[in-house]
């Protein structure tokens, strides 16, 4: 059996983006799955677009999502190879010089175009299905502006038969550029790769991504934001493709199991990111309790890492940077600083103010009476006094707002075992 060989081939002109990340990744899983091999590409040859600095951010996104790659080029490096197909093209008479016109300046230069056959194209995509174009209308495009400077469609064809490429899997943005592919394909004597075109992207209001749509924003800044890049490829992997089971979390290795080009989808995929966050989420809760501490450490300020906070903390957030927000809000404060309490808010709904301060009164009482203050402690000595009340709100409440001061924080239990007993007392003693 022929070995597989599939590409991903980015061109250097901008931040490297999320749509991208899913065409890498569905020809990785391919190649693994059938123990092929996959091959990184760096389209450059568009010396005005193509910048080292891009090229050095969409290898920065390969390896921060450990997508390996069996072998690396750059087109940039292969000018002498191109050379010697444009000039058999040229001998052969499937291409030929063309003097021609600049429009802008007026004066004459060369191009090379390719001798078009004009025929009918078909070729069946294993996403689309039959396709079939007319090439006529391509007429005899250019190929080359000399033998130093192949075109796209040129450089891209003769690749792909130079590294024996056997499957392009990309986006449907490129089947437009499939017919004039397969010609020079034919005209280099290259065997018709498999193709597979994925189904676009869309946004939740249905409306095809643009470069300046917020979700199409430069890949790492995923990283930047505490994604983990194990939960990003689950995700873009089921934008285009759906394993035909229930199943949705999946890690890379399994992904491999279970790819295919036959269940890739036609239809558009919308890009969700409330779903992204919920499999990040999914993805931090199989990770090691030992790992888990050192990211969420990461994010905290250094005089917040306190073991005791790490289940609040998981509890809250489908990504680490979420952990920043909830700091630079001042969620966490009150478990390291007595809060600023305001009065009236302590108060319980319709209850008075003696009524509170009488009801903190008791808890006092009762959890000075608690020697080892743990949160099961605690709570059972909150709780039975709090159901002796007509309203368990009025006792439990005003505790957890002296103990925090915000109207959203977890139950006072949880809060004074995190900050101990005297601290606790403290907050209850200056609430009353
Ligand atoms: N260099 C092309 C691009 O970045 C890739 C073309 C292809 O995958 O065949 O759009």
């Amino acid at each position: 059996m022929e070995k597989i060989v599939t590409r991903f081939a980015p061109s250097p002109t901008g931040k490297f983006h999320v749509g991208g990340i899913r065409s890498a990744l569905y020809n990785y899983l391919y190649a693994k799955k059938n123990g092929g091999k996959f091959i990184l590409r760096c389209e450059d040859t568009d010396v005005t677009r193509s910048k080292k600095e891009y090229e050095d951010y969409f290898l920065a996104v390969f390896k921060w999502l450990g997508l390996n790659y069996d072998e690396y080029f750059r087109q940039s490096e292969r000018t002498e190879i191109y050379k010697k197909y444009l000039n058999k093209l040229i001998g052969e008479g499937k291409a030929y010089i063309s003097k021609e016109e600049i429009r802008k300046e007026g004066d004459r230069s060369e191009v090379i175009r390719f001798k078009n056959p004009n025929k009918i194209i078909n070729f069946h995509d294993e996403v689309l299905g039959d396709l079939s174009f007319d090439t006529t209308e391509s007429k005899d495009f250019i190929i080359a502006r000399d033998l130093e400077n192949p075109l796209f469609n040129f450089t891209n064809a003769v690749d792909d038969f130079e590294m024996g490429v056997t499957h392009i899997i990309r986006g449907q943005e490129h089947v437009s550029n499939t017919p004039r592919q397969i010609l020079i394909g034919e005209a280099i004597g290259a065997p018709r790769p498999i193709y597979a075109h994925g189904s676009i992207i869309l946004n939740e209001k249905r409306a095809k991504l643009s470069k300046r749509d917020l979700l199409v924003c430069p890949a790492l800044e995923y990283k930047d934001n505490g994604y983990l890049p194990e939960a990003l490829l689950n995700f873009l992997s089921l934008l285009g493709w759906n394993p035909g089971t229930e199943q949705e979390i999946f890690s890379l290795k399994e992904l491999i199991d279970v790819f295919s080009l036959e269940r890739m989808q036609k239809q558009g995929a919308i890009f969700n990111p409330e779903k992204l966050d919920w499999i990040n989420k999914e993805h931090i809760k199989k990770l090691s309790p030992e790992k888990i501490e050192k990211n969420i450490f990461e994010w905290l300020p250094e005089e917040y890492r306190n073991p005791k906070i790490i289940p609040i903390i998981l509890e809250r957030i489908s990504k680490w940077g979420d952990i920043k927000e909830m700091v630079a809000k001042g969620e966490l404060d009150f478990f390291f600083k007595a809060p600023v309490v305001l009065k009236e808010k302590l108060i319980y709904k319709n209850s008075s103010p003696e009524k509170i301060a009488n009801n903190l009164k008791l808890a006092t009482r009762a959890l000075e009476a608690v020697d080892n203050f743990t949160e099961e402690n605690i709570k059972s000595v909150l709780m039975s006094l709090a159901d002796n009340l007509d309203n368990r709100g009025e006792l439990l409440h005003p505790v957890r707002f002296a103990l925090s001061g915000l109207d959203k924080s977890p139950d006072p239990f949880t809060i004074a075992s995190i900050i101990g007993k005297n601290e606790t007392l403290s907050r209850l003693q200056k609430a009353i």
